[in-house]
């Protein structure tokens, strides 16, 4: 019995390893747009398997049709940019009439995660139909004798992604938080809010409460992290990944204990006000006084304003591949 070559074996999880992906970008796609690979085959009439697509010079993303996301994906998925897990992935049939394949795929990887998200994973066809449609209408333009370069696969705004603030040529990540715009380092890291597993402080959750979540979240975090450091220095049994797998996982937990870390702040600095304002004055504490206080409290912190199911963090914002080019498939 011949083995399987690599690429044919089925996906078990959303995690690619990066060396993978650069490799196959560097060597099998190339830098056309609307250049495709095919990275596992599909099935005939099931779906169209594991195809990376180069939609711009700078941009490219890995598409999986053949795979039905678990928990532990879609907890990745949350809170890792680069993937993207649509509603109805690896399970809604595509919108065409009478086409048997799965139409909305899995998103295993984007370069440029803040651009609007593709077509591929928003119009609800399968591979093969969304490519015949994109042909339609290239076709059509032509022959109105439009121009060739304006894009046909990719949405000029109202992606389901962060609002991205649209300026001119040497544009970094520049994002809207609070009202203010603000350009974030290609390292930044984000946490979007409540982070899976955690909650805001308010009334019914408070310093108390908060503080023993975060102390086991920092155990485990502990836990997590030694694990993870301990297997990567035995290389000689550590496999990639499950080594991918541990920093996700230890990832996420030190998400969850930076979040719960500032509502336990917040919580703690409202409680103070509370009893400020009861020390200084005898009568109750007037709850509007209190709301804004921690009104205040949460605007320092701040980040929970951002629109959308945006990614809660982000670990590289890839500058590897260059910006600038605007024509698309
Ligand atoms: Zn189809």
């Amino acid at each position: 019995m011949s083995s399987i070559p690599a690429n044919h074996e089925p996906t078990r999880t959303v995690l690619l390893r990066p060396e993978e992906i650069v490799e196959d970008a560097n060597t099998k796609l190339g830098r056309a747009n609307g250049n495709t690979y095919q990275r596992k085959p599909g099935v005939t009439n099931v779906h169209d398997g594991q195809i990376m697509v180069r939609l711009k010079k700078a941009r490219f993303i890995i598409l999986d049709y053949g795979y039905t996301p678990n928990n532990h994906d879609h907890a990745i998925a949350r809170t890792t940019p680069h993937i993207s897990i649509p509603h109805g992935a690896g399970q809604t049939k595509c919108a065409s009439k009478d086409c048997p394949r799965l139409g909305v795929p899995v998103l295993l990887y984007d370069s440029m995660p803040h651009e609007p998200m593709s077509l591929y994973l928003r119009g609800g066809l399968c591979f093969s139909c969304q490519r015949k449609l994109n042909e339609k209408r290239r076709t059509r333009r032509k022959r109105k004798g439009d121009d060739e370069e304006q894009p046909d696969d990719e949405p000029h705004s109202n992606g389901h992604r962060a609002a991205r603030i649209e300026s001119g040529a040497s544009v970094g990540n520049q994002y809207r938080y609070n009202d203010q715009i603000v350009e974030l380092n290609s390292d930044a890291i984000i946490i979007n809010g409540p982070v899976a597993g955690t909650r805001t402080h308010g009334p019914d959750y408070r310093c108390h409460e908060i503080g023993n979540d975060l102390l086991g979240t920092v155990s485990q975090l502990s836990e997590e992290t030694l694990s993870l450091v301990q297997q990567s220095d035995n290389t000689s049994w550590a496999s990639p990944d499950s080594v991918n797998q541990q920093y996700q996982q230890a990832f996420l937990s030190a998400t969850r204990a930076t979040f719960l870390l500032t509502q336990w702040k917040a919580s703690y600095d409202a409680q103070q006000q509370h009893s400020d304002y009861a020390t200084n004055d005898d009568s109750a504490v007037d709850s509007e006084i209190l709301d804004e206080a921690v009104d205040s409290t949460e605007n320092a912190l701040g980040m929970d304003h951002l629109d959308g199911p945006t990614p809660r963090y982000s670990m590289d914002q890839s500058d590897q591949f260059d910006h600038g080019a605007t024509a698309e498939l």
